[in-house]
């Protein structure tokens, strides 16, 4: 089994064993408007997981229910992406559209059930009609139609013989259900477009609620597994099966959250508007979170599926750090591929007691990377090391090359700076060296200590290469829209220098550059004569510290960080918490990062979370908050226990206190000491998520701004995080947004 026993897998288990089921069949159902991103990737890993894990059936099933939006070629890349993760799916590949006469005739059973009717009213009508949260609707004149009349005027839709929007099919359901969902919802409308598959048969197209349900019965699916926000839309779902009896061995719907990640936008929608507005070249771009880019940008299936694996089944929508995904794109390479030497920014060394060249001998892999393989690197008199290697006049801690300072070149000798040769504007051009001959890798006698090994490559032999360095698309951790893109997210280096073996042998078509990070030769652009390597990932998470001088091989980064041996900067103690965090507690990294570095944190954070196992939560405030505490303070001096901060969070997690007041109670505990339960108690804190105590206020925030409703309305979603802000504001940080989020997206339909 691929994870531990998740929410789905125990439902899945329980059907099996309670004998619902013989055999467990699910689907992954994509849209074909638009190339895969990592969020299907996750829906991919559950579904087909699922089904395999359970020596059951997944269905890969085209939803193509709207005709103006869909593509073959979107089809495609869907399918490509199931296969390039490992999965298959048995049989053809099913489309909603291929049920489009099973559908039609299903419609017809409902409407001489006297249970779906044609409504004339026009679109603003029925929305008005439908009502709010607090009251109910009102059922349209047309519903009184006769069954002759609904079945005329039906197929009358379906021959083309009205405009779009004159008439909908409806279900006749309960216009005061508190579901909003439930209130008459549509089940066909008029569209007199043309189908990328069904041609200009049709001129009706089925809703997804009414289409989905139906499609998974008509395969047999028993698990139809979707994200969040149909949670409201299961009732329909129950109700169009059950009412047309398909009750013998039908599917149920289960939901789970939505995989999101920061700093990248994710809906198929506004990647499109990435790729339509030319902000990225193409669908594949490396720097998107589709499938496609990932890799085309050289990730694995693998460390795809293991990222999927390590977020888990939540039920509660959150946003996952990039940093994690890198993370499980690093932990895979690390163990597989070559290291390699390259020089990015080039800067001319000259080794004046160095004559006629030689080969030296040096392993692709390291020695706990189970693979065996070498190559010889021609080293010569004239060689390139990267421009960062060497200083002048460097800060304290800089272990390379300086005019004071030795260095070992990589697998090769030591060097010993004699001069420094400028420009006219006095810009280092060229080293002048001295190598030490009894300073050989493996066999140096020299006794000359150095603090780290640089890479290096030969200037006449190195290979020219294309280098495309890439960084997160978005400056912001949530994104709006366009406006937020990072202007330098891609950075293109046309002269960058590698050892040549990489080219002549292709040991691989990943590698790690030492001391760069991991690169893959570009399956697109790449030919021998004109190499190009896109860069997956560095080699330690770097962002947030990542300053604007620091172009590439950040100093920030080589103090953290130990690459090969050779600067060690975490002490083993450290690195071994740091990994914990990092692995078990999925801290992201970051976090884990202050607090391993810091025994204060570190153990007070133990300390908390042996009152209360929810690591994450702990480790941020410990390493926010509490760590702005104790920066000039012991624990002994703080006016709070670590206990007191597990019960802080013990609030959070049971939802009595949003994370926004837990800052205040935190703020309140540093002053005075109190407990934060007294807090919370004495100041009225507890967080409101009574929907008849947010509605009102939410009536009001709407009163009072009807031009933004009209804007909402007209099409700018954006406006409900305005909506969600101003009522949160209204109700003093108190309101429970996840409930303020769900009412204001009803009242505002
Ligand atoms: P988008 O809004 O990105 O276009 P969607 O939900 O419209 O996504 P579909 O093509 O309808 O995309 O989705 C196919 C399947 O993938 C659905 O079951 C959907 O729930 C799931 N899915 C889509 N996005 C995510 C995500 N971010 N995390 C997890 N599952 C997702
Ligand atoms: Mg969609």
């Amino acid at each position: 089994m691929s994870q531990s026993k998740d929410f789905l897998r125990t439902i899945v288990e329980e059907d099996l064993k309670a004998g619902k089921y013989t055999e467990i069949h699910t689907r992954f159902p994509p849209e074909p408007n638009g190339f895969p991103h990592i969020g299907h990737a996750k829906s991919i890993c559950i579904n087909f997981g699922i089904a395999n894990d359970y020596k059951g059936h997944c269905n890969l099933r085209m939803d193509d229910t709207n005709p103006t939006t869909e593509d073959t070629r979107y089809v495609e890349a869907l399918k490509d992406a199931v296969e390039w993760l490992g999965f298959n799916w048995e049989g053809n590949v099913h489309y909603t559209s291929d049920y489009f006469p099973e559908l039609y005739n299903y419609a017809i059973e409902l409407i001489k059930m006297g249970k779906a009717y044609v409504d004339s009213a026009s679109e603003e009508e029925i929305r008005q009609n439908r009502g709010t949260v607090m009251e109910a609707g009102k059922r349209s004149l047309y519903a009184e139609r006769s069954v002759e009349e609904n079945l005329d005027l039906f197929e009358r839709m379906k021959k083309g013989e009205f405009k779009d929007g004159e008439h909908i099919l409806r279900a006749k359901i309960d216009m005061s259900a508190p579901n909003m969902q439930m209130r008459d919802p549509l089940l066909y409308r008029i569209r007199n477009v043309h189908h990328y598959r069904t041609g200009d048969v049709w001129h009706i197209y089925p809703m997804y609620d009414f289409a989905h349900c139906l499609s998974d019965y008509l395969e047999g699916i028993t698990h139809s597994i979707c994200t969040l926000e149909f949670e409201n839309n299961r009732a329909i779902y129950d109700w169009v099966l059950d009412t047309l009896g398909l009750t013998a061995k039908r599917p149920y719907q289960y939901e789970f959250a939505r995989l999101g990640i920061n700093h990248t936008v994710m809906s198929k929608r506004k990647l499109l508007e990435l790729v339509n507005e030319g902000k990225v070249n193409g669908w594949d771009d490396p720097r998107l979170p589709t499938i496609a880019g990932y890799k085309r940008r050289g990730y694995t299936p693998e460390s795809i599926l293991n990222f999927c694996d390590d977020i888990g089944i939540a039920k509660a929508n959150s946003t996952v750090d990039m940093a994690q995904l890198e993370f499980s794109i690093r932990d895979d390479l690390n163990t597989k591929v070559p290291r390699v030497l390259a020089v990015l920014d080039p800067l001319k060394v000259t080794i004046t007691n160095y004559e006629g060249a030689e080969e030296i001998d040096a392993p692709y892999y390291p020695h706990d990377v189970p693979k065996e393989g070498s190559r010889k690197i021609p080293f010569s008199k004239e060689i390139y090391i990267e421009r960062d290697d060497f200083m002048e006049n460097p800060p304290k801690d800089y272990f390379r090359l300086t005019p004071e300072q030795s260095v070992r070149l990589r697998h090769a000798y030591i060097i010993t700076c004699k001069e420094v040769i400028k420009d006219v504007e006095g810009r280092v051009v060229e080293i002048k060296a001295e190598y030490h001959a009894d300073s050989k890798s493996g066999e140096d006698t020299s006794g000359i200590k150095v603090k780290s090994a640089i890479q290096w490559v030969d200037a006449h032999k190195a290979k020219t290469v294309e280098v495309r360095l890439y960084d997160r698309l978005f400056k912001d951790e949530a994104p709006e829209g366009l406006e937020d893109i990072n202007p330098n997210s891609l950075q293109v280096i046309k002269n960058a220098l590698i050892e040549p073996a990489v080219i002549t042998e292709k040991p691989d078509e990943r590698f790690q550059f030492e001391r760069q990070g991991y690169f893959y030769a570009d399956p697109v652009d790449y030919t021998d004569e004109k190499p190009v390597f896109n860069k997956i990932v560095g080699l330690k998470d770097s962002w947030g510290k990542k300053t604007k001088e620091v172009k590439f091989t950040p100093k920030v980064v080589e103090k953290k960080v130990q690459i090969d041996g050779e600067v060690v900067a975490m002490t083993e103690a450290e690195q071994a918490l740091f990994d914990k965090y990092t692995n078990e507690l999925k801290l992201n990294s970051e976090v884990a990062n202050t607090l391993a570095r810091d025994v204060k944190l570190s153990s007070f954070y133990q300390e908390a979370l042996n009152e209360l196992y929810s690591p994450v939560n702990i480790a941020n405030i410990v390493a926010n908050d509490v760590a702005r505490e104790l920066k000039d303070k012991e624990v002994g001096e703080l006016k709070f226990s670590a206990k007191q901060i597990a019960e802080l969070m013990k609030m959070v997690d049971d939802e009595t206190i949003s994370n926004k007041i837990a800052k205040q109670v935190f703020e309140a505990m540093v002053k005075f000491g109190e407990n934060p339960k007294e807090i919370v108690e004495a100041k009225g804190l507890v967080q409101i998520s009574d929907p008849a105590v947010i509605s009102p206020i939410i009536d009001e925030v709407i009163a009072k701004n009807p031009d933004n409703v009209e804007k909402f309305r007209a099409g700018n979603n954006k406006l409900l995080g305005f909506f969600v802000g101003q009522v949160l504001k209204a109700t003093q940080g108190k309101g429970n947004p996840k409930v303020v989020n769900e009412l204001v997206a009803e009242k505002l339909q």
